[in-house]
């Protein structure tokens, strides 16, 4: 595990790391609190934080609580406070504000080694957790959930002056993909095509069955034209699965983040635009507002809303 120590005295930052280091764990140490800090912005696979309680800018249970707030959900991270005091309060105080665990200091190798276990045990299981949440375990693409977390994102910075776009793909006739080939071939031509969209290294998602939605910074010109690029290099996709091969084609509803929307506008734009490609042939990319909006346009779900189906 990479851990990173935070303790004002170099003997004892010695100490313990000569106890940890040959277990194979690799340590950074700091003396003071906002370096600790910055380290752990910085370096996500750092995924414990030993603390001494008395630092110099602060308290260690401030560290901790700051610590703590940095991860959120979104990241494992198991903090420990070091304490040479062995007062109740301290250590209740520590994990009120979101500490895991409390050692002595200077910690007794076997129990260092315990909790260090059991801190592997527990991170590697939240990693797990949150790579469940967060990866739509069929596609490789982020679950609906972490696509709506990270378009709430885009919008916030959108809101303070970038261009944020949007669009949303839906494979064609994709019901008859599976009735001729077997489901499992439609799986095999999903996550082709899903492959193709992670290739473009930007926020996208499978927000359901077998529709898509990618998020950029850009105008909807940006949008609309690695959409089409995306279309052709679907439609040129050749994929073998049961013994033949398949094709497939996509379609694509763009829109950009206008001041005023939410992210319910904004997608309900696109999905209305991805409406506007099916309807129109199938095949196409289509910006938002390009078209008067269609009154069968009922099929919106909101995305953003909760859903009885499964979230992929
Ligand atoms: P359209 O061009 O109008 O989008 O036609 P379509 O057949 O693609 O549309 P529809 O939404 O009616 O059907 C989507 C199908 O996708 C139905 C469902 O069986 C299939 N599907 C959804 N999720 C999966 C999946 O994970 N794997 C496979 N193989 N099929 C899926
Ligand atoms: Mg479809
Ligand atoms: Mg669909």
């Amino acid at each position: 595990m990479r851990i990173a120590l935070v303790e004002p005295s170099r003997t004892v930052q010695r100490i313990v790391t000569g106890i940890i280091e040959p277990w194979g764990h690799e340590v950074r140490t700091f003396m003071d609190a906002p370096e600790a800090l910055a380290c752990l912005r910085a370096e996500r696979n750092i995924c414990v934080l030993i603390t001494s309680a008395e630092l110099a800018s602060t308290s260690g249970v401030k560290l901790v609580s700051d610590a703590r707030s940095l991860a959120g959900a979104q990241r494992p991270l198991y903090i420990v406070l070091m304490s040479s005091s062995d007062q109740r309060s301290k250590m209740v105080e520590a994990l009120e504000n979101g500490a895991d665990d409390f050692i002595s200091k200077p910690p007794e190798p076997e129990e260092l080694r315990a909790r260090l276990r059991a801190a592997e045990r527990i991170t590697s299981m939240q990693a797990e957790l949150i790579t469940m949440a967060t990866v739509d375990s069929l596609t490789g693409l982020l679950t609906r959930r972490a696509f709506v977390a990270a378009a709430e994102h885009m919008l916030q910075r959108a809101a303070a002056g970038r261009h944020f776009s949007v669009f949303l793909c839906d494979l064609d006739k994709f019901k008859a993909i599976n009735d001729t080939h077997g489901h499992e071939a439609g799986d095999v031509v999903l996550k082709k095509v899903s492959q193709e969209l992670r290739m473009l290294d930007l926020p996208a998602g499978r927000l359901g069955g077998e529709e898509i939605g990618l998020l950029m910074d850009g105008h909807l010109d940006d949008a609309i034209d690695l959409a089409e690029q995306f279309r052709q290099t679907v439609s040129g996709l050749t994929i073998r699965a049961a013994g033949e091969v398949i094709g497939v084609t996509c379609s694509i509803g763009a829109a950009e983040w206008e001041p005023g929307d939410t992210l319910d506008t904004l997608l309900r734009r696109a999905d209305a635009a991805l409406y506007e490609a099916k309807r129109s042939g199938r095949n196409r990319v289509v910006a938002a507002d390009s078209f008067a909006l269609a009154d069968e346009h009922k099929r919106w779900r909101g995305v953003t809303r909760a859903s009885s189906r499964t979230d992929a």
